[in-house]
């Protein structure tokens, strides 16, 4: 197993590990940290967490991927368009990002006097880590005439040499705004690229990043359940591998695979995102049955590792403490605010 050393207020860096090696890095930091806080706990969290959000004036923004626990506990749930749009029009003083670090970020950059707390600093995001700031420098600076669009998933630095963000939910919308004659660099995802590329008939330079949970799932697999369940729609998010959207019958990101879920005449989905998403999906079909796609190994390599680092335990603690807090260099923070505020006026 590969050791990380846990700097004060940065998250180890995971851009070099397998998911393999991830997990079990997440898995032995969540043990020592369990350990070491147990006994300071409340017996009623969920009690302890509303008197919290009551003292702060706070607001819990949880994504779709985190433990149901938390969705449950959360005053909004949303994808990171979603929780990008709630970040910049809440009048809360405290915002508890129940999601990985650059969308804590995002939400700094949109509320640079508010504090916003993420109750693990160590949730990153291996497609963000796919896309490191110097590298991606020496790619723009070769190709000039170009304009940066970047999904969200994404560094805040990446972020402020980008000319527009996007999510998963716009990023069609957003290409097709963009006159015809202007070259396009496309970071960080490939998947996501070459999906807009197909859905907008543009041609985009493509930076070569990807999601190691979206990349795990097993096209073998989905098609053996289909076999087993011909009823069953796929529907999939646009960061998995062509090989497996070949198979969808519906491909969008989260909010909008949730909705397709409810409006679809199907009563049987093979979800080909992170199964986080799942306990909304039954919460507004109880009838349907949601069965995850399975990852290529016999692991939960479907989970993301980075978003299951947050616990109810942390976010309580998170908020007593009123840390970890994510901070910014003012520079970064502008240069990134700008292509997010696009972003939320085209979409
Ligand atoms: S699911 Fe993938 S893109 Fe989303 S936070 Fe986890 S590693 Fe990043």
């Amino acid at each position: 197993m590969v050791k990380q050393t846990i700097i004060l207020g940065r998250r180890p860096d995971f851009s070099s590990l397998d998911i393999g090696e991830a997990l079990s890095t997440v898995f032995t930091t969540t043990l020592s940290y369990q350990n070491s806080t147990q006994s300071t706990l409340p017996i009623d969290l969920f009690a302890a967490i509303h008197a919290l959000k009551q003292e702060l004036n706070a607001v819990i923004l949880a994504h779709y991927y985190q433990d149901p626990d938390i969705q449950d506990i959360a005053d909004y749930i949303g994808d990171s368009l979603g929780l990008a749009q709630q970040a910049a029009s809440t009048t809360a003083d405290v915002i508890v990002f129940a999601g990985v670090h650059f969308m804590a970020e995002t939400a700094q950059i949109l509320n640079p006097h508010k504090l916003v707390l993420l109750p693990d600093l160590n949730a990153g995001c291996s497609l963000a880590d796919s896309c490191p700031p110097k590298e991606f420098a020496q790619f723009k600076a070769a190709h000039p005439n170009h304009i940066v669009v970047s999904y969200v998933n994404c560094t805040a630095e990446i972020k402020a040499m980008s000319d527009i963000i996007c999510t998963s939910s716009n990023a069609v919308k957003l290409v097709q705004q963009i006159p015809a004659d202007q070259p396009i660099i496309f970071a960080p995802d490939r998947n996501l690229g070459r999906y807009v590329m197909e859905q907008t008939g543009r041609e985009m330079v493509l930076w070569q990043g990807s999601c190691m949970v979206h990349e795990t799932f097993s096209e073998k697999k989905i098609v053996q359940l289909q076999i087993q369940h011909p009823n069953a729609e796929v529907i999939a998010h646009p960061e998995c591998e062509p090989a497996v959207l070949r198979h969808a019958h519906y491909i969008g990101s989260t909010t909008a695979l949730l909705n397709y879920s409810k409006s679809s005449a199907s009563s049987i989905f093979i979800v080909a995102t992170e199964p986080g998403i799942i306990h909304q999906m039954e919460k507004y079909a109880p009838e349907k049955i949601f069965i995850p796609a399975p990852p290529m190994n016999q692991c939960a390599c479907n989970e993301c590792p980075h978003m299951r680092l947050n616990t109810l335990e942390k976010l309580y603690l998170a908020m007593r403490d009123r840390s970890p807090e994510i901070t910014l260099p003012e520079a970064i923070r502008l240069a990134a605010l700008k292509p997010i505020q696009r972003m939320l006026e085209m979409s």
